[in-house]
């Protein structure tokens, strides 16, 4: 088989950009290891950029989401029992956040390239990358018990951090930059209304918490606890119990709570893998970099990524700009950088580090500046809801 991009990976970045391309008449293949039911059932990210909505719009993909979809204007950072709104929109120069499930983008993505005409194979074991430094690169894959190989110009490593893409590469060829956090964040996922309009993130001495949603039926909410805690350790009432704690008083009391459907902990992690393309493999989100979701960036900037080489690749095949695909690594970085500061640093302003009371008095003046500052509150807000995609000459 043979086809003009070879997608690796059906997440997010895999399926955005097979549709950016495939509108564009350019061909391509996605092969996903995992099945679609597997990969729906997937609980992940929940505040999209303003960016990110645009590209999904331009994909066809908007309609549901647009329609469900929930734009937020402000976000509250809450500290020494009180909470302090950003008013986004104000400081960022009139742009805001939609929040709608990274569950719904992907199955609005998988519709849409089922609706198009695009080809998905799923179940695909053993994907093996070739020849990529070379003209013509190659992925072999078995697919219903039978080994394949599909010819391709470039491809595109989708395939998340543990991924198949990223250790094709020759490991001395790469640089890895890498940070792990001491602490994880227990999530709970309930059918109930969000305590707020807007996301809160709230820094307290027994540790950080996070409210947020998917939709004025269905919350999302997290604690800061040790990496080696497991979601049994956490019953339902103990993990509310802990929420309301860490919440201001008035906030805690109009929590709605009910029966978990979802719980698990997620570790915290910076990862940065330079370059991002090596000849004709690119890697594309979290194949390239890992954020800590503090700062809600890493399926924004899976998206960025997307954006970046969806238009290096139409300018390669519409304009015969071969010089083009060449710019993707170091176009991403800059924006990438940008993202992974953003994210650590909003994680060492809102989690509890250590007990030193240095630190803490430290930590408590800077969330004091930030909110109570028009420059911090700019600082936050053009930050938060994505700094502008590059353009290209
Ligand atoms: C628990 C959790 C919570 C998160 N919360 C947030 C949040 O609130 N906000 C935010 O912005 N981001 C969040 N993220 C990050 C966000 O979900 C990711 O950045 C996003 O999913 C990246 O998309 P991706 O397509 O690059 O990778 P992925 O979503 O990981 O998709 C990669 C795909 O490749 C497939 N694959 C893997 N290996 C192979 C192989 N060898 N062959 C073929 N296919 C393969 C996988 O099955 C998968 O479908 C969270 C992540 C996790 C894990």
């Amino acid at each position: 088989m043979k086809t003009q991009v070879a997608i690796i990976g059906a997440g997010p970045s895999g399926l955005l950009l097979g549709q950016l391309l495939h509108l564009q008449g350019i061909d391509t293949v996605i092969l996903e290891a995992r099945s679609p039911e597997y990969v729906l059932g997937r609980i992940r990210a929940g505040v999209l950029e303003q960016g990110t909505a645009d590209l999904l719009r331009l994909a066809r993909t908007g309609e549901r989401m647009d329609r469900e979809g929930h734009v937020h204007e402000g976000i509250s950072l809450s500290f020494g029992g009180m909470c302090k709104r950003i008013d986004l929109k104000k400081y960022s120069g009139g742009k805001s956040v939609l929040v709608y499930g990274q569950t719904e983008v992907t199955r609005d993505l998988m519709a849409a390239r089922q609706r198009d005409g695009g080809l998905s194979i799923y179940e695909a074991a053993d994907v093996q990358l070739h020849d990529f430094l070379g003209d013509r690169p190659r992925v072999s894959y078995t697919s219903a018990g039978e080994r394949r190989e599909l010819e391709c110009e470039y491809i595109a490593g989708c395939d998340g951090f543990h991924g198949i893409s990223r250790l094709s590469v020759p490991q001395e060829d790469m640089r890895i930059f890498e940070r792990i956090y001491p602490f994880g964040w227990m999530g709970l996922m309930s059918d109930t209304p969000p305590v707020d309009h807007e996301l809160i993130y709230a820094s307290h001495e027994r540790g950080f918490a996070l409210c947020s949603q998917r939709s004025l039926t269905r919350s999302r909410y997290y604690v800061q606890c040790p990496l080696d805690e497991k979601p049994a350790q956490w019953p339902d009432e103990r993990f509310w119990n802990e929420l309301k704690a860490r919440l201001p008083e008035d906030v805690a009391a109009r929590l709605a709570t009910g029966p978990s459907i979802e719980k698990s902990l997620a570790p915290l992690r910076s990862f940065v893998a330079e370059p991002m393309q090596f000849g004709r493999l690119f890697l594309v989100g979290d194949a390239a970099h890992i954020v800590p979701p503090t700062g809600a960036k890493g399926l924004n900037l899976a998206a960025s990524d997307v954006q970046t080489l969806y238009t290096l690749l139409m300018r390669r095949y519409k304009e015969g700009r071969s010089d083009l695909p060449g710019k993707y690594s170091e176009i991403c970085l800059r924006r990438v950088w940008k993202a992974e500061r953003f994210s650590w640093w909003m994680t060492t302003l809102l989690h509890k580090l250590s007990d030193d009371p240095f630190s803490q008095r430290i930590q408590r003046a800077e969330l004091e500046y930030y909110t109570g500052s028009e420059a911090g509150m700019r600082t936050i807000a053009e930050n938060y809801v994505g700094l502008p995609f590059e353009t290209v000459d």
